[in-house]
């Protein structure tokens, strides 16, 4: 009998889709939902969805709801119980308490008038006491040659470069909110997942992201970012500008647009249900490299 090991049986993969509850799907994020699944599947890994759900001023009632059942109406299932950020908060503070500790962390008191243009701290507020009373928002250095570029396993190597070399950023907002940057370093570093594979919009943050996990000591997942989606005007398909909810009485037709998006081979015209088209595009995977 043979027992030869594949790549999935010595590293585990461990994938997810991480949406924000602030609307219903739309063809951009089922795209970068069936690519993350897609690839997941590919490796016989698990594929797991996160709702990013630590902003709730920019949420939107009834969108966990939407997403869920966008998602099982194209037959991608994702495997064991729903996680949402907002219960994590203990991890949070703790990875602030450890960021502190690095001397990496500052009080910064900008308001939006006082930033940088890059959106960095503009008054040196590092080198200010700022007591608990006054409002702050809490900044990480950047040093970014400290950091390496990383191998986009879709996009090639990444270096750091001096656009996204910012001095500081954001982990947790003025409004006492933890920033997106921070929840998702702390969540995305392994062991909780291994590949994260997202839209290319988000390059500029994977850096900052690995940053943070570099200083909290953890193990950055392997990233594979895709093209995202534009609209007629060349701009990004997102909810904020407005994307349309996915026809869910379309769905075979949904998943055969999003493979052509991402350049794979298309699907038999016999294969006309969803589970038919996944098990072929499944099957035919080929953004490795
Ligand atoms: N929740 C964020 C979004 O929907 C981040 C996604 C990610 O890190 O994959 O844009």
């Amino acid at each position: 009998m043979s027992t030869s090991l594949t790549a999935s049986d010595i590293t585990p993969y461990r994938g997810r889709f991480a949406p924000s509850p602030t609307g219903p799907l739309h063809a951009g994020s089922l795209v970068a939902a069936l690519a993350s699944f897609l690839d997941a599947r590919h490796a016989g890994g698990a594929w797991v969805l996160r709702i990013d759900d630590i902003d709730p001023p920019r949420a939107v009632a009834g969108s966990v709801g939407l997403i869920t059942e966008a998602l099982s109406a194209h037959d991608l299932h994702w495997d064991g119980a729903v996680r949402y950020q907002s219960q994590s908060s203990d991890a949070y503070h703790r990875a602030l308490q450890q960021l502190a500790e690095t001397g990496a962390l500052f009080r910064c008191r900008c308001t939006r008038s006082t930033l940088s243009d890059q959106g960095t701290c503009g008054q040196r507020c590092e080198q200010r006491a700022i007591s608990d009373d006054e409002p702050h928002s809490l900044r990480v250095r950047f040093d970014a040659a400290q950091l390496a570029g990383f191998a986009d396993r879709f996009q090639g190597m990444q270096p750091v470069t001096p656009e996204t070399a910012v001095a500081d950023f954001i982990v947790r907002r003025r409004d006492g909110l933890f920033a997106y940057q921070l929840a998702a370093a702390v969540d995305d570093a392994q062991p909780h997942f291994t590949h994260i594979v997202r839209g290319a919009d988000l390059l500029d943050s994977t850096h900052r992201q690995r940053w943070l996990m570099q200083l909290l000591g953890q193990t950055s997942p392997c990233y594979g970012h895709i093209a995202v989606m534009h609209d007629g005007d060349g701009n990004k398909l997102s909810k904020q500008n407005g994307a349309p909810e996915l026809d869910l009485a379309r769905t075979p037709d949904n998943l055969r647009d999003c493979l052509t998006h991402l350049h794979q081979p298309a699907p038999p015209s016999s294969a006309r249900e969803n589970g038919e088209i996944l098990d072929y595009a499944i099957e035919h995977w080929t953004l490795h490299i």
